[in-house]
């Protein structure tokens, strides 16, 4: 057993019908040592303030240590009796951590301390409990705040039906061979001919993605583009319109004007309204270059149909590729036979390894399917943490990408670990693949980085949560920098891609940078819009906040909205991407562009920003580190830039 100061890491079953009655011990158990201790602090409130918030603190770590468990095991386990009995544990901690928040004696409890002899972390930690509970509405009548318990019971519910819709909900086209023209041969030889002569293609990403990509029937992408795009509806037409009602409710019970406003009140960004302001502003921003490069794509559309007056989302993705191929010299194929999937792993730890000091011991643990890697971490000779990379897709399993936490990091007492879960194919990556892998590797390093706090609200990603991407999006940049690629990306043959391939692959990258902020800025529109204005039907609000954010128009018979996940988790907030975009650039403006590897920089970058968590305003993190406030100076330096 691998362990530091006697913190172990958590043993998971070796086998697989152990799942269900250990996944119940964790979850329970955790829960029922919650309930124990929040009982303990209203019926025998401890005499000092520190002692009252240790005890808070254990709360916080039991409460945290059922969730994390229910909320990974529900979006990966293989078997969908434990996913499902993962889902109620996960409703049971949501039904919990609702309670405390309502929880009147806890406040009274927590509201007595006295901060005045508290240091700044724990005073913080008082702080953020007390507005907590505030925005619980901890302080309203019996009746707002049965309601309220109500309101998010039924939240909780529907949000796991959305996102479960979403999960199993696997559609498909039926192609002829010639229709899978322009397709990697090895895509090809992955999707064989069934009896009937015909070729399926899914909805899962790798198969939607490069036949988006490369496939050089427009009839066949525009099918494919359009049942990606009606992915669970209308069946979660209905879901978001009950959730969306009880959002405006439970925000108009704390007193907000919408949804919105409540939910940025704790986000760097702090109002509803600054939301509004910022998707205009960076529209405003993004007009000459999304303009300009979404008429290159049409120009070359047309040399395929010489009357076409417009170019959607159905063909951009071919056409940009084309671009990228014939104007920057780039072809996708060649690329992706230097990015090895295994390869790729190896590197993307040795990397980043290298850069913030910290090495990888793969170790022999229990893991919830045989396609999961777990390693552990190090840290100049201190066990850190460990990670789980789950990264191929199969039946069940949550569709996108992304970092979850199985256990918050708390110093002394237990390690931080994290899982990421992707869905890669298994040979040959596209170049977007690397690029994702490590913006959620950004995410899983911030959580282990940040695991060695007292208070486990600081613990890891816990950060604002519109800063949150900004870390893993810096990350990124790393993944397009020729002297790191040229470490792990090598051919069957061994040699590394020229690294004249990968400058233009970048400069091929820059091209379309502002079209598809536009198309970020129209998904930010639908997730404030349908959070403050009311709309009969959310394919209309789709159609009508496109044609004002969007260079693309609309395409008919599509639902994004229905498959729009972030709907469920980011709700009113999916700005945060780009927001957190302006921040990333600004603090990339500190590293050396022509040093990939400068340890003093990333080392200083680890301590100030990543180590500190939610110990302390993003915005302080990002001061401390640069120097100065952050500003939108390097953002639209290079937005406004030429490709
Ligand atoms: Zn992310």
């Amino acid at each position: 057993m691998t362990s530091m100061n006697g913190v172990a890491a958590l043993t998971l079953p070796d086998v697989d019908e152990d799942w269900s009655s250990w996944l119940d011990g964790r979850c329970q158990g955790q829960l029922a040592e919650a309930r124990r201790l929040v009982d303990e602090m209203n019926t025998h409130p401890a005499a000092g303030s520190t002692d009252i918030l240790c005890r808070w603190n254990d709360v916080n770590v039991a409460l945290s240590n059922a969730a994390s468990v229910a909320s990974l095991i529900a979006q990966v386990h293989p078997d969908d009796a434990v996913r499902a009995k993962a889902e109620v544990a996960e409703q049971e901690a949501d039904r919990f951590a609702t309670d405390l928040s309502l929880d009147k004696d806890l406040y009274d409890v927590l509201s007595a301390i006295d901060t005045t002899a508290l240091g700044a972390d724990a005073r913080r930690v008082v702080d953020h409990a007390l507005r907590d509970f505030r925005r619980g509405g901890v302080d309203r009548d019996d009746g707002t705040r049965e309601r309220l318990r109500a309101i998010a019971d039924r939240e909780t519910e529907l949000q796991q039906e959305f996102s479960r819709n979403i999960r199993e909900d696997v559609r498909s086209i039926s192609v002829h061979r010639n229709q899978l023209q322009g397709l990697p041969a090895d895509f090809v030889e992955a999707h064989p001919a069934s009896e009937d002569g015909r070729h399926t293609i899914t909805t899962d990403y790798p198969d939607v993605r490069p036949f988006l990509t490369f496939a050089e029937d427009a009839q066949a992408r525009r099918e494919i583009h359009v049942q990606f795009l009606s992915r669970a509806w209308p069946a979660n037409e209905v879901i978001l319109q009950e959730l969306l009602a009880l959002r405006a409710e439970h925000a108009a019970l704390l007193s907000h004007r919408d949804w919105a406003d409540y939910d940025a009140e704790i986000k760097m960004i702090g109002s509803g309204s600054a939301i509004a302001d910022f998707i205009e502003r960076i529209t405003q921003a993004a007009e000459r270059s999304g303009y300009r490069d979404r008429d290159i794509l049409l120009e070359r559309m047309r040399q395929d149909q010489p009357d076409a007056t417009a170019i959607d989302r159905a063909d951009s993705t071919y056409y940009a590729e084309l671009v990228r191929r014939e104007r920057f010299d780039v072809d996708a194929q060649e690329v992706r036979t230097y990015l090895d999937f295994a390869k790729v792993r190896q590197g993307l730890l040795d990397v980043t390894g290298r850069l913030f000091g910290v090495s990888y011991a793969h170790v022999d643990a229990p893991v919830w399917h045989s396609d999961v890697t777990a390693y552990d971490v190090h840290l100049e000779g201190d066990l850190l943490g460990r990670i789980f990379l789950d990264l191929h897709p199969r039946e069940g399993k949550f569709k996108h990408a992304a970092q979850f936490t199985l256990v918050s990091g708390v110093a002394g007492r237990q390690l931080p670990e994290g899982a990421l879960v992707c869905n890669f194919p298994r040979g040959l990556m596209e170049h977007s693949d690397v690029v994702t892998l490590f913006h959620e590797f950004g995410h899983l390093l911030h959580h282990i980085l940040a695991g060695r706090h007292q208070w486990v609200t600081f613990s890891g990603v816990a950060t604002e949560w519109d800063f949150v991407e900004a870390p893993s999006q810096l990350l990124e940049e790393w993944a397009w920098h020729a002297d790191v690629v040229r470490t792990f990306a090598t051919n069957a043959a061994g040699e590394p891609i020229p690294a004249e391939l990968v400058a233009k692959m970048r400069a091929a990258h820059e091209f379309g940078k502002g079209y598809l902020a536009r198309t970020q800025m129209f998904y930010a529109a639908v997730s404030y819009q349908v959070h403050t204005r009311t709309f009969d039907d959310l394919t209309e609000a789709e159609r009508e906040l496109q044609s004002t954010y969007d260079v693309f128009p609309f395409v008919e018979g599509t639902h994004f909205h229905a498959s729009f996940g972030h709907l469920g988790g980011y709700t009113s907030a999916y700005y945060t991407y780009m927001w957190s975009l302006v921040i990333a650039k600004d603090l990339l403006s500190a590293f050396d562009a022509g040093d990939p590897f400068d340890v003093a920089i990333a080392t200083r970058y680890r301590e100030t920003i990543l180590a500190a968590g939610g110990s302390r305003d993003a915005a302080d993190l990002v001061q401390d580190f640069l120097g100065r406030p952050y500003n939108f100076e390097a953002f639209t330096r290079w937005l406004d830039g030429e490709a």
